[in-house]
C-alpha cells in the first residue's frame, strides 16, 4: 500500500512539473520607437570612472561638452575643461554625414571639423569657420542627415 501511494505521489509530481514547464514567452515585441529623439553625441563613458555618463553632468569648453557619471568625477575636471575634453574624446571618428550641416550642400568628407569625438564632414572652408558658431546644432543636424 505504501509503495502504491509513493508511486502515485511521484507520478503526480512528474505531471505537475510537466504542466509547469514554461512555454516559450510570447510577449509581443515592443514597437520600435521612431528615432525622434536627437542622438546623444557626447562620450558614453565617464573618463574618470568608466561608468555610463549622465547627460546633465558635464563641463564645457569652446562649445564642446565632456560628460561624467557624477558630480565627483566632474569636480575632478572642472578646473580644466579642455583636459576633460581630451580625456573624453581621445580621437575623432568620422560621423559619416554626406551633407554639410552648415550649408546643406554635399560634403565629400575631404573637409571635416572635429567636435566631441566626431569628425563631421562640411563642404568648404567657410563652413569650417561657421561651424563653431552653433556647433551642437550643426552636429545634431549632421548626425540626422547621413
Ligand atoms: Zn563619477
Ligand atoms: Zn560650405
Amino acid at each position: 500500500m505504501r509503495n502504491l501511494f509513493l508511486a502515485l505521489g511521484l507520478a503526480a509530481l512528474a505531471a505537475c512539473s510537466a504542466s509547469t514547464s514554461t512555454e516559450p514567452a510570447n510577449d509581443p515585441a515592443p514597437e520600435a520607437t521612431p528615432a525622434q529623439t536627437a542622438a546623444f553625441l557626447g562620450n558614453a563613458k565617464c573618463p574618470v570612472s568608466g561608468n555610463d555618463v549622465k547627460q546633465d553632468v558635464f563641463v564645457e569648453a569652446d562649445g564642446e561638452k565632456a560628460y561624467f557619471c557624477c558630480g565627483d568625477c566632474k569636480a575632478k575636471h572642472e578646473a580644466d575643461p579642455k583636459a576633460a575634453l581630451a580625456a573624453a574624446y581621445p580621437e575623432a571618428k568620422p560621423l559619416g554625414n554626406t551633407t554639410c550641416p552648415v550649408s546643406g550642400e554635399e560634403a565629400d568628407g575631404s573637409k571635416t571639423v572635429s567636435w566631441q569625438g566626431h569628425a563631421i564632414a562640411v563642404c568648404c572652408g567657410n563652413c569650417v569657420g561657421e561651424f563653431p558658431n552653433d556647433a551642437a546644432a550643426y552636429a545634431a543636424k549632421a548626425a540626422g542627415a547621413h
